[in-house]
């Protein structure tokens, strides 16, 4: 049984997630989607709301859980029985950070791996900071985000004029 799990604040979720989400469900067993709840993080939706939002996206997915986790991923991972990462890379920029959490995971537990999957191209140039700055300006992010997400994130977001 290969249970994963794919750690992020989607804040909010993006299409980019989506894929990566539906992507990695197919190679897994068993995938895991673990909201982090960030306190140090001013974010846009509050914990629940995100969980709810991605447990509203995957319905469909037998094999996706959404679960949130606070502390360290590693000490999550042991509670709920997962050994695999999955990470999802943009560009170059996400590579070094992303290389040195992987490694420093590893060495907290040496059973844990990081597996990374490349962005779909369409999806490189995405992230919820971008559709963040967007909503904020009120720009179109109806190509950002799925469609039930996209009066929310105007809800929440103080348009700057
Ligand atoms: P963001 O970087 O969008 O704020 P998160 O912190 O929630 O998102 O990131 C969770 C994971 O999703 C990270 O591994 C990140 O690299 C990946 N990810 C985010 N956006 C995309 C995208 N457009 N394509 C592929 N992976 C992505």
């Amino acid at each position: 049984m290969r249970r994963a799990i794919y750690p992020g604040s989607f804040d909010p979720v993006t299409f980019g997630h989506q894929d990566i989400i539906e992507r990695s469900s197919a190679i897994f067993d068993e995938l895991i989607v673990g909201v982090l709840n960030n306190s140090a993080k001013n974010s846009l939706f509050s914990l629940d709301e995100r969980v709810s939002m991605l447990r509203e996206l995957t319905k469909d997915i037998p094999n996706v859980k959404v679960d949130s986790f606070d502390g360290l991923l590693v000490d999550y991972m042991k509670t709920c029985g997962a050994t695999i990462i999955v990470r999802g890379l943009r560009a170059v920029t996400d590579f070094e950070y992303e290389l040195q959490i992987a490694q420093t995971n590893h060495v907290e537990n040496p059973e844990v791996e990081t597996v990374f999957l490349t962005t779909n191209l369409k999806y490189s140039y995405l992230s919820s900071s971008v559709v963040r700055e967007f909503a904020a300006y009120g720009g179109d992010i109806s190509k950002f985000v799925p469609a039930q997400f996209v009066d929310r994130i105007y809800g929440k977001s103080k348009i700057k004029k």
